[in-house]
């Protein structure tokens, strides 16, 4: 098969993988004129196609063969879709031809499992390996891991990529065992806890070869090079709508991934209706708002300091509303809360407000050091002031309760079955 007719299959195929973190990995770069291509440290820029998913990557499939029969999956074994296979070599030359034609500034790799998980496995770290060690490339390498691969396998993988990950498909155990019975939850976590130990420990390591005392007094301190296992971490997606599972379920099911494995990111994909599909799953893709307000919620918890249940829990019906934003919703349905008096309230409270951002609060803070914040003094804090005013106290300003949007009935989650 030509190869261009490869990567069309195998592109299409790898479109249901969310790959868009990618801050945070450790910088490469070829400006010394040595090796090929920079990754910089602010990460990578993206672009968007209309349905919303990252293309900036060149995002493929190793193979779109699999042994698995995932019903949700457009790759299960059982699905009548052509296949396609790419060899290492033809993966490492699409990648480098992309790259010097300043298409993409990366590669996420995938694979349906062929043979065996480790089989799988040793095909990807290769792909990573000739790139890094044959090509000396320096972009962006995010490696989706097979989870029942031998940890050595994962261990090489973290050596070559700067983000792995590894899917954990659905937020419960009993939707992964009616929809995707061939997979191991457990397994998915013990690889997740092993990928956590290894990136903590080369963090470690790292930390303590900058800070190696040199033996040479008077010379100017020479940094040890760090070894890098994943620098930009481990992230995971997980599939929404092709189960019953609410979003409650989903952000509790994120925030024990956050905490358990220090996973650097959550990826919410909206289940997209597949061709033959199972009688399993739904006939239609939940609204692409409720991706869009789980990835805010996600973002509430990570850097607001929102815990899951404050989000969306089951007492409230389990659903995101999808009209306004899960900060907006929250502080509607917490009216007691507010006004939060912008001179005196701590951070935690200041990050509650709607529309006030983490870079907003930072600058507010500074700011009323030196003197009483007005109204007049958020225009110059870029945020939206009138969605600000009626949640907040100022020097000159004090919202009257009817300001308050109303808040309007929490939705239901549509039926799927
Ligand atoms: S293992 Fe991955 S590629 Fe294979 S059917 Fe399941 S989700 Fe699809």
């Amino acid at each position: 098969m030509e190869i261009a007719a490869k990567l069309a299959i195998l592109a299409d195929a790898a479109k249901y993988d969310a790959s868009c973190a990618s801050s945070g990995g450790v910088q490469r770069d070829s400006s010394s004129g040595r090796g090929l291509g920079s990754n910089e440290g602010t990460g990578i820029c993206h672009s968007y196609a209309p349905d919303g998913r990252c293309i900036s990557l060149l995002k493929i499939l190793l193979t779109n063969y699999c042994q698995y029969d995932c019903l949700y999956c457009v790759n299960r074994a059982s699905s009548n879709v052509p296949r396609a296979r790419f060899a290492i070599d033809e993966v490492v030359r699409l990648t480098l031809d992309f790259y010097r034609r300043n298409c993409i500034e990366g590669l996420f790799l995938s694979s349906g499992i062929i043979r065996s998980p480790d089989y799988t496995m040793e095909q990807l770290v290769e792909v990573a390996r000739r790139l890094r060690e044959e090509h000396d490339f320096r972009g962006y390498i995010h490696l989706k891991t097979i989870p029942d691969a031998a940890p050595d396998l994962l261990r090489r993988a973290g050596q070559y990529a700067d983000r792995l990950s590894i899917n954990i498909e659905l937020p419960t155990q009993q939707g992964l065992a009616e929809l995707a019975p061939q997979k191991d939850g457990a397994a998915i976590k013990r690889s997740m806890a092993r990928l956590r130990v290894q990136i903590e420990a080369a963090r470690g390591e790292a930390r303590d070869a900058s800070r190696a005392p040199t033996s040479i007094p008077g010379a100017r301190p020479a940094r040890a090079a760090a070894p890098a296992f994943s620098a930009a971490g481990q992230s995971t997606q997980m599939i929404v709508g092709a189960d019953g599972a609410d979003d409650a379920a989903i952000l509790a099911t994120s925030a024990q991934l956050y905490g358990a494995y220090r996973l650097k990111r959550v990826c919410y994909s909206a289940f997209s209706p597949i061709p033959d599909a199972a009688s399993a799953l739904p006939l239609q893709a939940p609204p692409l708002a409720r991706e869009h307000r789980l990835y805010q919620a996600d973002w509430l918890m990570r850097y607001y300091g929102f815990a899951a249940d404050e989000i969306a829990s089951p007492r409230t019906g389990g659903m995101l509303r999808l009209e306004v934003d899960p900060k907006l919703a929250w502080a509607l349905a917490h009216p007691e809360r507010f006004p939060v008096d912008l001179n005196r309230a701590p951070r935690e409270l200041l990050l509650r407000v709607p529309g006030l951002g983490v870079k907003a609060v930072d600058r507010l803070l500074l700011a009323r050091r030196v003197r009483r914040v007005r109204a007049e003094d958020l225009k110059r804090l870029h945020v939206p002031v009138a969605k600000v005013l009626p949640f907040v106290l100022a020097a000159d300003h004090r919202p009257a309760r009817s300001a308050l949007p109303s808040p309007t009935a929490a939705p239901q989650q549509a039926a799927l079955f």
